[in-house]
């Protein structure tokens, strides 16, 4: 495994520096390697959002996790590791989950000069989050409103009751002001808001609430049909592409912008997404992540130890960490059909071709691998 020197300062993370894009160990070892392990330490939540891309995963109780001195065994077997992600449901549902699990990850990665994140509705007791704070790298929230009606309206759409205004309105002003709170205190909050039916004529107002929140950070990717958004209207191209020239437009140019999951690409052959592509590149502070799922990371479930190429996949597992290294099933995912219909890479454009959803979605009949980037 890889060795850090503790009295060696992490670098911070930054526009030049996303340890999570794949595109960086690509061009570091020549190939794709796993770099990256993202935990699924619960399938608990006090929301149930329209879009959750995990709602299908979701429930009401749980049984036990795989021990955790088993996860670090398998961790420490990882010979490139370089992030871990801890996901969910909420992570912090149960405080228990956040000390037994959730710390001692964390603390495990930053031990090892590993960079972690974790997602979280932010929604629930401060103190939960505070205990990760001196071991997180990056505070990962989801952010699609432009007030609390909104959140009210998306955030309990499958709850299978209905739940009060007064509720909603509470749980998000705690998570304005957990969010506001955290980033006062120096964590890196970045909040990810996704383009959708609903949000795409409005993603400029968002971004101004992501701003006043303190945030370091605003990551926007477009949605994509799975779980519970897989009934959801998909927007065309061309508004994609209207929602991320507003945000460009109108954004505050001091925060980091983080686009990823983008169904534009360099070797395309429509002008105006080449040109957007163009743009993208010329922002400063604006960053494009090629996707990690399946090109650095491997999902894995903590309840059954069942390793997945996405914590979203439809895809039956890979494997499973008690029988297999993650190493092993990652480097059986490389030559997995599905694998080699999308793993192009055109190093001069900084593109490893795109996520599986993204060419189902919209690039169906594209051929990638006999494509190359013009721009
Ligand atoms: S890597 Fe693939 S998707 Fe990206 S520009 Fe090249 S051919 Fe297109």
């Amino acid at each position: 495994m890889n060795r850090y020197d503790p009295a060696v300062a992490l670098p911070p993370l930054s526009p030049e520096y996303d340890p999570w894009d794949p595109i960086r160990s690509l061009r570091r070892y020549g190939r794709h390697v796993l770099t990256s392990v993202e935990f699924t330490v619960t399938n608990l939540c006090n929301m149930r959002c329209e879009h959750c891309a995990v709602g299908d995963a979701l429930t009401m109780t749980e049984g036990a996790r795989v021990p955790l001195a088993d996860v670090l065994r398998r961790l420490d077997e990882v010979e490139h590791l370089e992030t871990i992600s801890i996901t969910g449901g909420e992570p912090s549902y149960r405080e228990s989950t956040v000390k037994d699990y959730v710390v001692p990850l964390l603390k495990y990665a930053r031990e090892r000069g590993v960079r972690t994140q974790i997602n979280s509705n932010v929604t629930l007791d401060l103190s939960r989050y505070e205990m990760m704070a001196p071991y997180l790298d990056v505070m990962h929230i989801s952010f699609n409103y432009t007030g609390a009606d909104d959140f009210h309206r998306v955030g309990f759409v499958h709850a299978g009751h209905p739940v009060g205004r007064e509720t909603a309105v509470k749980m998000y002003e705690r998570m304005m002001d957990n969010a506001s709170a955290l980033s006062k205190g120096g964590m890196f909050v970045s909040a990810e808001s996704m383009i959708n039916f609903r949000t795409h004529e409005h993603i400029a107002d968002i971004h101004r609430l992501i701003v006043e929140m303190g945030c370091k950070r605003h990551e926007v990717h477009p949605m994509y049909p799975s779980a519970f958004a897989a009934g959801l209207p998909q927007l065309s191209l061309d508004q994609i592409r209207g929602a991320v020239t507003r945000l460009l437009d109108e954004r505050d140019r001091d925060l980091w912008m983080l686009f990823g999951t983008l169904p534009f690409f360099a070797c395309g052959d429509d002008p105006d997404g080449l040109e957007l592509v163009r743009r993208l590149r010329r922002e400063p502070n604006v960053t494009v992540r090629n996707d990690p799922d399946g090109r650095n990371r491997l999902n894995v479930n903590l309840f059954n130890g069942d390793v997945h190429v996405t914590d979203f996949a439809d895809l039956p597992p890979l494997g499973n960490m008690e029988r297999d290294s993650f190493d092993a099933i990652f480097a059986k995912w490389l030559d997995h059909p599905l694998n080699l219909r999308v793993n192009c890479h055109c190093d001069e454009a900084a593109c490893c071709g795109p996520n599986l959803l993204v060419a189902d979605a919209y690039y169906r009949d594209v051929d990638f691998k006999s494509r190359r980037a013009t721009v």
